[in-house]
């Protein structure tokens, strides 16, 4: 199982080190799977046997989009991570209009990949609706989910989000790359949905470095985005996952970094975002 204990043995190495703890995501894919339960039984099954001593860092299941991952496996995951101690989970969504084509009608080039793959299920029936209506119908989404991307989200799919309580991950550098836009920052913002920002992967981005994710997202929306001369405090000062999903708050809080002490004039403990710089 060489797709969890190199990342894992990694990662034990840098949290002897480091005072940080992590959630690692490992990510299923399987859209033609003839038995789900059982290829995310194994996954977390050898997910639990990758356990760290010390517990700063974690892993557990995700999917990763609506068109590499069957209804069936979404279920499946889900009823997984939530027998976990931590019930996190994340999924890619709402990043290429082609994504969107492909749930609304069945049609387009990811439709044509699948074929191309030999992974196309001809049982399959477009949910004809927007991804965010299409996970959260399953239930994959609630408040310890964390969806990545949402370039293509509308005022309904950000409403429903804020409503759940879903962090929504932008990854605008990534987005650019690869041609389908930026996300709507100031919509994210407006609509009142929890906001983070990563890099997605080192396929669509050329280094990992989230103030420059910061940095462009600040061009993107000046009026919303967090600096990225400082540090971003969320909400009350607590993390998503630590905050939210975490189960033994205790080890978290213990090494948690303290909430930047420069808040904007006027804000206070409890406002979205206190570090908002001029
Ligand atoms: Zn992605």
């Amino acid at each position: 199982m060489c797709w969890v204990r190199k990342p894992v043995c990694y990662l034990r190495g840098l949290s002897e080190n480091s005072i940080l703890a992590a959630q690692v995501f490992h990510e299923l894919l399987g859209f033609n799977v003839a038995d789900p339960t059982v290829r995310v039984g194994a996954a977390s099954a050898a997910v639990d046997a990758a356990r760290f001593g010390d517990g700063e860092v974690r892993v557990t299941l995700a999917a990763h989009a609506p068109y590499s991952v069957s209804p069936a496996m979404f279920r499946a995951i889900r009823v997984a991570v939530d027998e976990r101690p931590a019930p996190v989970t994340s999924v890619h969504l709402g990043e290429s209009p082609d994504e969107v084509e492909f749930l609304k009608q069945g049609t387009g080039s990811v439709r044509a990949l699948l074929e191309e793959l030999g992974v196309w299920a001809a049982n399959w029936e477009p949910p004809g609706t927007s991804p965010v209506t299409y996970l959260s119908d399953l239930g994959f989404l609630d408040r310890c989910a964390l969806v990545v991307h949402g370039v293509q989200f509308d005022g309904d799919d950000l409403s429903r989000l804020a409503a759940l309580g879903v962090t929504l991950a932008a990854c605008p550098r990534s987005n650019v790359h690869v041609g389908v836009g930026s996300p709507p920052l100031e919509a994210f913002y407006a609509m009142d949905v929890n906001v983070a920002f990563g890099t997605d992967s080192l396929a669509s981005v050329s280094d990992l470095n989230v103030f420059a994710e910061l940095k462009e997202a600040r061009r993107i929306a000046p009026r919303s985005a967090p600096s990225a001369h400082s540090p971003a405090v969320h909400r009350d000062g607590r993390d998503w996952e630590g905050s939210r999903c975490r189960g033994r708050r205790g080890e978290t809080q213990r090494r948690r970094p303290r909430p930047c002490p420069t808040r904007t004039p006027g804000s206070r403990p409890g406002d979205r975002w206190t570090d908002r710089a001029p």
